[in-house]
């Protein structure tokens, strides 16, 4: 192996991983932020989380 084929190879296996590293953060990030801060999971409704949750209170009640 020539210094330049060893130089290629390494480059090519840092562009890789880093590629890899920004599509797994990426879509993470978003998919999760989105989900976690518009969205309820109790309900799965938008505008309110949990915590404020009104169908929590009438779930309770039934
Ligand atoms: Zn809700």
């Amino acid at each position: 192996m020539t210094g330049q084929e060893g130089r290629d190879l390494r480059d090519s296996l840092i562009a890789r991983a880093q590629s890899r590293v920004e599509l797994r953060e990426g879509s993470g990030e978003q998919e999760s932020a989105e989900s976690t801060r518009r969205r309820c999971r109790k309900c799965k409704r938008t505008g309110h989380n949990a915590r404020t949750c009104k169908e929590d209170a009438e779930m309770s009640t039934i």
